[in-house]
């Protein structure tokens, strides 16, 4: 059974607002159910109870064990049973590959390196994995649900001479221009190493990107990111196997170049044709020299943008 981690005193209303809101309830206007509702549906309205109340664990439990008692068809033991089909559906929704990138040659492949130049006949040469989740199919079920987002032709005119917002840069503008005839959204690309186990030389990379196009409030929400890919380390990767990683996510996000028909909730839950643009990467020095191959922030031409050799003060 799960330990009930949170504090009691969050979920007690002492405003008094529960006769407030007995009496704004409307019971009759509620469509009813004449039929059974499935596991699924009952624990998908228990997650959303214990989130707007911030019910504690138990409090979910004891609601399973009141609808148990009811007789209710369906109604799951306990949260743990909840928590298990809820995961079960999420992992469903969202299963990466997992793709191998070959010691050999940096060929990345799913079941043996199919490069026909690689020599890599030596099976006691591990090769590296990393997981790799589908770009398209996470863009579409955040336009399906986020109401926050607002295309770029229906945004309002700004003046040129300030920025304020992404959509106001030239290179956003840029886009803008060329695809005056098409709807479009913009990815911006976040990669970072995460230590592990408080030593720098064990490290996890995360690829994330966000939609420019959500309003900035609802952007980096963690159900409005997409996760492009995870390197699991433990060492952190090489410039080979990272240029292996992004051009396995390059390839997708070309694709998303042309145009794809989503349903979009934001805009009257219409089907929408879309183009994808990814334009630009946020990164610290370390991973930016990693993804764009440039020398270490510490090397000399360690600037990304100039070509000034630096100096070095010891
Ligand atoms: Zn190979
Ligand atoms: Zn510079």
């Amino acid at each position: 059974d799960q330990a009930d981690t949170e504090n009691a005193a969050d979920w007690i209303d002492d405003n008094g607002s529960e006769t407030l809101i007995d009496t704004q309830i409307t019971y009759d206007s509620q469509p009813s159910i004449k039929r059974n509702l499935t596991k699924k549906e009952i624990a998908t309205t228990l997650i959303i109870l214990k989130v707007r109340h911030k019910l504690t664990t138990r409090a979910v439990s004891d609601i399973c064990r009141l609808l148990r008692l009811f007789h209710v068809p369906n109604a799951p033991k306990s949260f743990a049973a909840v928590k298990r089909l809820m995961e079960r559906e999420a992992s469903d929704n969202m299963k990466p590959d997992i793709l191998h990138i070959c010691r050999q040659c940096n060929n990345v492949y799913k079941d043996v390196c199919d490069d026909a130049t690689c020599q890599q006949n030596n099976r006691e040469l591990q090769s590296s994995i990393f997981l790799k989740f589908p770009i398209k199919d996470q863009i579409q079920s955040i336009l399906a649900t986020e109401r926050n987002f607002v295309l770029h032709s229906q945004s309002s005119v700004w003046p040129n001479d300030r920025i304020a917002e992404i959509q106001h840069a030239d290179w956003y503008r840029s886009i803008a221009e060329n695809e005056d005839k098409s709807n479009f959204i913009t990815l911006m690309l976040n990669v970072d190493g995460i230590a592990m186990s408080g030593s720098s030389d064990n490290s996890l990379w995360i690829f994330t990107f966000i939609m420019n196009e959500i309003n900035r409030s609802d952007r980096y929400k963690l159900q409005n990111c997409i996760f492009g890919g995870v390197w699991p380390g433990p060492q952190k990767p090489s410039r080979e196997q990272m240029f292996a990683m992004v051009k396995s996510m390059t390839d997708e996000l070309q694709s998303l170049e042309n145009e794809n028909v989503y349903f979009i909730r934001a805009l009257g839950d219409r089907f929408v044709k879309l183009k994808v643009f990814l334009i630009g990467a946020t990164c610290d020095k370390p991973a930016q020299a990693l993804v764009q191959n440039t020398p270490e922030p510490i090397a000399k031409f360690g600037c990304g943008r100039c070509e000034i050799p630096g100096t070095s003060d010891l």
